[in-house]
């Protein structure tokens, strides 16, 4: 499962309290620069270096139409400059990673 990162995007919180992010980028595959399909979505605990405790996001897994690959759409405030919220995100990718289709 790769990740894409995007910067400039809207979230919201469902019901059940899950934080959804949407990119205004229009996500593309980095490797195709191919449109990507949404395939379904998972939830992942996530702690947020700007919000208090741990917050269920609902990342969007999406497969691309050229090279099959499943991506994951990542609000960019979870990584980049905060090292704890990076290793945080990944390690709980990774307890989770499956292969793609
Ligand atoms: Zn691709």
């Amino acid at each position: 499962m790769r990740m894409i990162m995007t910067a400039d995007y809207e979230e919201w919180t469902d019901e059940k309290g899950r934080m959804h992010i949407r990119s205004n980028e229009g996500a593309k595959c980095p490797v195709w620069q191919s449109d990507l399909k949404v395939r379904d979505s998972k939830e992942r605990i996530v702690k947020f270096p700007n919000r208090p405790g741990k917050t269920k996001l609902a990342i969007l897994r999406m497969v691309c139409k050229s090279c099959g690959t499943l991506h994951s759409e990542l609000p960019y405030t979870v990584a980049p400059y905060k090292r704890h919220a990076r290793e945080t995100i990944e390690s709980v990718i990774n307890e989770g990673e499956e292969s793609p289709l």
